[in-house]
């Protein structure tokens, strides 16, 4: 094998792991966000909807294509310390409000 041979099979392998790792992150990004309260859909829409939905309780920011909890009138805080989230499967979960945001 010479040496030009290994630099371009390095080349097209380096190039198939970036893609398929691409693919991944590609394909785990969400595309809609789904939120519950008392078990019942309130808001289904685009990840990219740049909108802040109000549930009473809680306020999540969807920006961008991130979406967190800005505010909540739990006590223990913990869906607003949940921090961003943009990934098909996250979520974030107000147990003592029964706040569910998912994304899809
Ligand atoms: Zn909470």
């Amino acid at each position: 094998m010479k040496k030009g041979d290994i630099i371009i099979i390095s080349a097209v392998a380096a190039a198939f792991v970036l893609s398929i790792v691409l693919l991944i992150s590609f394909s785990k990004q969400g595309s809609r966000v789904v939120i519950k309260q008392d078990n019942k859909i309130i808001y289904n829409k685009s990840i990219n909807a740049n909108e802040t939905v109000d549930t009473g309780t809680n306020t999540v920011v969807i920006k961008d294509g991130i979406v967190y909890m800005s505010d909540a009138t739990c006590k223990n805080q913990v869906c607003v310390n949940t921090g961003k989230i943009s990934k098909k499967g996250e979520s974030i979960v107000c147990l003592p409000n029964k706040v569910i945001v998912e994304i899809e």
